[in-house]
């Protein structure tokens, strides 16, 4: 393949000819030499206004270099965050198809206490940045860090898990690396070219858009946890370990960490084994109680859509889909529940689904794998009855 080749010369204003690439796809390496980065698109701009450092060269073996798809392992508490496996795996199917390899890279302290999960991981390499200066999470180490990852490793693909955490530290990435940045995706997929469509609802949930970034590597995205099916633990691996440490200064913050406490950990759906969420469908609050009732008898947590919890009948942390929780259950029962697109991002993971709702349209059908078209009024206080009756406790294996 032909490529844009570089003179190893100094060059003499580097930036000028840096801003000449409408791609940004001119780069200083460590040695203060020019590289072209991933970002080249061949527009020859370069050689006709500063040929003393660029030439046409018909083929470039690091061009036609394998892709590398990494993932940021959240670490806190001596654990990793399960969204980090929940991501691998996705990693893992991405780069099937190209046979890219998959890495992964944790930025924390005592990560050798973390040795025999890190040796398992089932990617081609882990990079390690393991220093005391890491042991809280402060914005500037932990972006140096993954900066340094950036350049070292060169990713194709950056997945970042969409916690508080990886919130913070995603877009300030994306920006040190001016690169592009889809936050909260529910679906990847991976084009021939190593474009990565990055999927998420847009515009009030209207639209499925899908997302490429065009310009700028690494191609960055979180993804919710729970969203992405969870890795099975028996795949495991004997990655190349890479240990990288960064200077002083770039392990330095202006943020003193006074003190930190453990906030306490509410009960939480993402956990439930079995969810029986509500909808508009229900028309009174005072309703709800013969849904508590069937939620007693299956040892389920109810959940709610989002017009509910905005009425107020339950807790924020009680809410479903894309500005709520992820959930995947064993079981979840959707009652008087349409399937908004929004609300559909959180089940994505769930093992069965059943639902209940009186208009056969209704798009929570096409997720079900068990569709009951009727009245919830009818139908709850019957499935209570049989519960009680006929099964006395509940068994999956009976549903
Ligand atoms: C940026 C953004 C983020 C959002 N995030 C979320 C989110 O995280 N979670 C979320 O849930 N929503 C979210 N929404 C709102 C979302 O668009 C929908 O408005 C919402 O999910 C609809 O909730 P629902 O299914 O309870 O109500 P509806 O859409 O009104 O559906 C009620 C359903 O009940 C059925 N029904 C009525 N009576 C009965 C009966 N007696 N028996 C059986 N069925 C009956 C109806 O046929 C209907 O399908 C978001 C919206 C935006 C713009
Ligand atoms: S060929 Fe075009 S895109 Fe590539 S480095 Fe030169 S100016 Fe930039």
């Amino acid at each position: 393949m032909a490529s844009i080749g570089v003179v190893r010369i100094t060059p003499k204003r580097p930036e000028h000819n840096m801003k000449m690439c409408p791609f940004q796809a001119i780069e200083i390496d460590e040695k203060g030499y020019y590289y072209i980065n991933e970002n080249c698109r061949v527009c020859k701009m370069c050689l006709k206004f500063a040929p003393e450092y660029f030439f046409w060269q018909e083929s470039n073996p690091s061009v036609e270099r394998k892709g590398s798809i990494a993932v940021f392992l959240e670490w806190q508490n001596g654990a990793f965050h399960s969204v980090g496996y929940e991501l691998i795996g996705k990693a893992l199917s991405l780069a099937e198809s190209l046979h890219d390899e998959v890495v992964a890279v944790v930025i924390g302290s005592q990560l050798n206490l973390l040795h025999s999960e890190i040796r398992n991981l089932p990617v081609q390499k882990v990079y390690i940045y393991d220093h005391a200066d890491y042991s809280e999470y402060r914005i500037e180490p932990y972006k140096n860090a993954l900066l340094d990852f950036v350049q070292n490793c060169k990713p194709n693909v950056l997945l970042i898990g969409a916690t508080p955490l990886g919130r913070s530290l995603a877009p300030r990435v994306a920006t040190a690396c001016r690169t592009g940045l889809t936050a909260d995706c529910t679906e990847l997929q991976m084009k021939e070219d190593r474009k990565l469509i990055q999927i998420r609802p847009a515009f009030g949930g209207n639209i499925m858009a899908q997302i490429k970034t065009h310009k700028g590597t690494p191609q960055m995205a979180t993804v919710r946890p729970h969203v992405m099916k969870a890795l099975c633990t028996e795949v495991k691996g004997n990655p190349k370990l890479v240990y990288r440490c960064i200077d002083e200064s770039s392990r330095a913050s202006g943020i003193k960490m006074v003190q930190s406490r453990l906030k306490p950990i509410a009960s939480d759906i993402s956990q439930a084994e079995t969810i029986i969420a509500i909808g508009r469908g229900v028309k009174s609050k005072e309703d709800c109680k013969v849904i508590f009732d069937l939620a007693e008898k299956l040892s389920a947590v109810v959940a709610y859509s989002r017009p509910l919890v905005e009425a107020g009948w339950g807790e924020p942390r009680f809410q479903i889909g894309l500005s709520g929780k992820s959930i995947q259950p064993k079981l979840l029962i959707t009652l008087g529940i349409s399937g908004s697109v929004q609300f559909s991002a959180g089940i994505s993971g769930a093992e069965y689904i059943i639902a209940v709702n009186s208009d056969l349209n209704a798009p929570i059908f096409n997720q079900a794998h068990l569709g009951i078209v009727g009245d919830l009024y009818e139908i709850v206080p019957l499935l209570t009855e049989c519960l009680t009756m006929k099964l006395g406790r509940y068994d999956h294996e009976e549903i």
